[in-house]
Parts: structure tokens; C-alpha cells; sequence
């Protein structure tokens, strides 16, 4: 009874007075939570290290990832919302919780119990970054993503055949949709069809074991109206296997935004390489929304090369022109995101900071990877002009080789 009674009084003196420094209390209450964020924490070390190694990155990727993310996105597809969502909300509010009570206990003196709930919050955000770097962050590391670029180099006289052949299905493409007053092309397809529609382009284009065979779905975001404020178009959480999409983008941008995200559930997690991968499912997509999308982001890749540096004035004279649907579906993109730029800078801070941290030094400005292209012109011979293609070049040549066989102008 003295025993029971004396245990009683201790904790009856620290709810009132207040706990005094006891190493022995303060080492079995807080041993747990030392040892679990030691653990975590040289883990991420280790995860650190070892996937600086291409080829740890790539087994790691082909073996771990590649059987988890099989796994889970067959689990987490049948839920027909975010479970991203609901887990960083949870979280979120839990976090909230946990800190008023360590301020609680602080005004209180009760420091052992303030440190505990302190370590808690270290475990439990160690152990979810440790879970998020092995579901895929060994694949920042990865050998770079192999897609049919047409590495030749082209000369000036091929530009016209190739820009018209793309202008005309870039038209085709504009005269199948149809247009809002304000500019904006209207989504003849919602959230589930475009990523359905995606996916089968995914399987039937790319049997490359590089690119994991998940079958995940994209899934659109109920907080999608701080996504864009923050001006941030879809997320991936592979812990989840899920690509959570902003639905508020535009609907010039949006299915090249999921083209984008299911390339980060294939483990493609580099931005400028999951661009150009989405790039390239979208050209060659049979759905022309699909490919209305592509075209809308790229085109200009090709009109760089019709100035008149590089393009006779003959050649100039037969450029397609470009529907004026188009124009005014950027100028509403452009003004869109203009006017929805509340939390855009916190947004671009966060991306910056998270993609720097997985290996990316270029940080949010490694999205522009691969859009540089040198056009060498001929001194001797104005008129002659090599392009050494830009990858999205690359991948509009090598399509337009398949389709056509060959350049006309040979
Ligand atoms: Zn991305």
C-alpha cells in the first residue's frame, strides 16, 4: 500500500509542482523516443549515402520501389479520394495538438513531459521522411530516363514540314474542342477519364523496364483551393502510391499535369525528366485534348525555329498558322495564374526546398531541363542552318519521323 501510495504522491507533486531534473526519470521517459529518432535519423543517413550510387539507385528502384509501389497503388487506387489528403490533415492537426500541449506543459515547468511530446513530433516526422526516401527517393539518383529522342542532327530546310505537319494536328486538335468566351478550353473529360486515358498511352507506348508498371490513377484534390493558391499543380506521395491533382489548374494544363504525376508514380522523380516523359505520352496520345495539352505547353519549341535566322523567307511565306483558340487559351492560363497568386511565392519555396533536398541542385528551375536547342548558322552560307535539337525537339522529330518515314525535303 506504500508502495502503490507513494507512486500516487509522486505523480499527484509533478501535476502540481512541477518536475525536477531526475536523470533515471528522464532517461526511461524519453528513452523510446532517443532511440526510434537515432534510428530514423542514421537511416536517412544511410539512404542518403548509399543512393549517390546510380546503380544502388537503380536496384533499389527496380527491386523495393518497384515491389511496394505495385503493391500499394493496387491498395489505395479503390479509394475514390486522396488518402494524401486525409493523412497530411490528420497529421497536420495532431502536430497543432501535440504543440499547445507542449506549451502547456512548459508554462507549467513540466520539462521532462515537454521534451517527450518534442521527441514524439522528431520520431514521428523522422519516420515519415525516412518512409517517403525509401518508397522513391533513391530514384532522384537513377540513370537518366531513356525515351526515343531522335539524337541526329536536322538542318533548316526541315523545319517547315515538321512545324506544318504539327501546326495542322495542333489545329485539328482546337477545331475537336470547344472554347469559353473567357479563352479557356472547355474539359470534354473529367479527372478519372483523362488519367484512364493516360494510362492506356503509358502501356501502350512504354514497355521500358525503367519505367515501373504501377497502374495508378490520378485523383483530384478536395484542398485543390490552396493548391492554387500556392500555384502548385499536382503532387505525388508514393508512400501512398498516389497522384493528387489540383483541379482548380487550368484545363489547358491539367492533362499534362497528370501525365506528369503518373511519371513520378513510375519512378521518374527528376522534374525537367518527368516533364518530357509527360511530354511525350501526351504528343502521341490518340485523345486530342490530350494532345491539345502538350501542344499548348510546347509549341513554342517549334516556332523558335521559323524566325527568320533560321527559316528563308520561301519557307516563311508557308507556315501554318496556329488557331487563335490557342492564343487565347494562354492569354486566360497566363492571366489565371496571375490572379491566383496568393501563396505563390510560399509555394515555389517549399517545391524549391524539397527538390534541392533530394539530390536536384537547380532546385524548382531543373523543370526547364531540356529545353535548350542551338541552331549553328552556316557563315559561309546564311541560308544553311544545323539545329541541335532541345529533347521536346527531339521527341516532335522522332514522332513526326514515325509517322511520315522519313523528312519529305531529302
Ligand atoms: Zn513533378
Amino acid at each position: 500500500m506504500r508502495e502503490i501510495e507513494k507512486i500516487y504522491s509522486f505523480r499527484r507533486n509533478e501535476s502540481y509542482d512541477g518536475e525536477k531534473f531526475n536523470f533515471i526519470n528522464f532517461s526511461s521517459r524519453l528513452f523510446n523516443e532517443i532511440i526510434v529518432s537515432i534510428f530514423f535519423g542514421v537511416l536517412l543517413i544511410l539512404i542518403g549515402v548509399l543512393r549517390q550510387n546510380p546503380a544502388v539507385a537503380e536496384w533499389w528502384t527496380q527491386t523495393f520501389s518497384r515491389a511496394y509501389l505495385s503493391f500499394i497503388s493496387i491498395v489505395t487506387r479503390y479509394f475514390p479520394f486522396s488518402l494524401t489528403e486525409i493523412f497530411a490533415f490528420s497529421l497536420g492537426v495532431i502536430m497543432v495538438i501535440t504543440v499547445l500541449l507542449i506549451i502547456k506543459h512548459l508554462t507549467k515547468k513540466k520539462w521532462i513531459s515537454s521534451l517527450n511530446l518534442f521527441l514524439k513530433i522528431v520520431m514521428v516526422n523522422l519516420g515519415l521522411v525516412s518512409s517517403y526516401s525509401l518508397t522513391c527517393e533513391f530514384a532522384y539518383y537513377r540513370p537518366a530516363v531513356s525515351l526515343p529522342y531522335y539524337t541526329e542532327t536536322v538542318t533548316n530546310d526541315k523545319f517547315l514540314e515538321v512545324h506544318n505537319y504539327f501546326a495542322n494536328d495542333f489545329n485539328d486538335c482546337i477545331a475537336s474542342l470547344s472554347f469559353k468566351s473567357d479563352g479557356d478550353v472547355v474539359r470534354p473529360m473529367n479527372v478519372w477519364q483523362i488519367s484512364e486515358s493516360i494510362s492506356q498511352t503509358y502501356s501502350s507506348l512504354i514497355s521500358d523496364p525503367y519505367f515501373l508498371n504501377t497502374y495508378t490513377i490520378a485523383k483530384p484534390m478536395a484542398t485543390s483551393f490552396i493548391f492554387r493558391e500556392l500555384q502548385i499543380t499536382g503532387i505525388t506521395f508514393n508512400v501512398f502510391g498516389e497522384a493528387n491533382i489540383d483541379v482548380l489548374a487550368t484545363n489547358l494544363e491539367l492533362p499534362f499535369t497528370i501525365a506528369h504525376e503518373l511519371a513520378h508514380t513510375k519512378c521518374v522523380m527528376r522534374e525537367d525528366e518527368a516533364n518530357q516523359v509527360a511530354f511525350y505520352i501526351c504528343l502521341n496520345s490518340d485523345n486530342p485534348y490530350v494532345r491539345f495539352s502538350a501542344y499548348s505547353l510546347y509549341f513554342y519549341q517549334l516556332s523558335m525555329l521559323t524566325s527568320k535566322t533560321y527559316m528563308v523567307k520561301e519557307d516563311r511565306e508557308q507556315l501554318v498558322k496556329l488557331d487563335n483558340n490557342y492564343y487565347a487559351a494562354r492569354n486566360y492560363a497566363y492571366k489565371y495564374w496571375k490572379d491566383h497568386d496568393l501563396l505563390g511565392k510560399i509555394g515555389d519555396w517549399i517545391n524549391n526546398m524539397y527538390i534541392k533536398s533530394s539530390g536536384v541542385p537547380e532546385g524548382t528551375t531543373s523543370y526547364q531541363g531540356g529545353t535548350g536547342s542551338t541552331v549553328i548558322v552556316d557563315e559561309e552560307n546564311p541560308e544553311k542552318a544545323t539545329l541541335r535539337s532541345s529533347k521536346y525537339q527531339a521527341l516532335f522529330f522522332e514522332k513526326y519521323l514515325r509517322v511520315k518515314g522519313g523528312f519529305n525535303n531529302e
